[in-house]
């Protein structure tokens, strides 16, 4: 039982971790972020809960960025930006593009779209004002 309740709340501090950040982070970051409080966390552990949050449809991956795979807590139909030099995962919800790309399948293709997955990649402004510097 007590061993029920210690997956429990290791479970829930790795979903309320996601949850509090909006940098998309890798599972390797929750594992650092939460190891100090709970001694006993592995990344084994990390990795097989954002497993099963991502069958449960709590959290979703954005993608593998630089050899690491990078999740998100919000599951909503939103935009991605990847700077490809700082590897920030940044949303860019006002970029809706992806509906009228689900609206031309549905039409040109006469499929039946069930969600898009939108990720553009380039530079960050901050990465551009460094690159403007140096
Ligand atoms: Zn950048
Ligand atoms: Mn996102």
């Amino acid at each position: 039982m007590e061993r029920t309740t210690r997956y429990s709340k290791k479970r829930e501090a790795i979903l309320t971790a996601l949850r509090a950040t909006k940098s998309h982070p890798t599972a390797e970051w929750l594992y650092q972020t939460l190891k100090p409080e709970h001694q006993d966390l592995s990344l084994g552990t990390v990795y097989r809960n954002l497993t099963l949050f991502r069958e449960q449809g709590l959290v979703r991956s954005v993608g593998v960025v630089d050899g690491h795979e990078r999740f998100d807590a919000d599951t909503s139909d939103h935009t991605h930006f990847v700077c490809a030099s700082c590897h920030a995962v940044i949303d860019i919800p006002s970029v809706t593009a992806g509906k009228q790309v689900e609206a031309q399948v549905s039409e040109q293709y006469g499929f039946r779209v069930n969600h898009h997955d939108l990720t553009v990649y380039g530079a960050c402004a901050e990465c551009m004002q460094k690159e403007i510097k140096s």
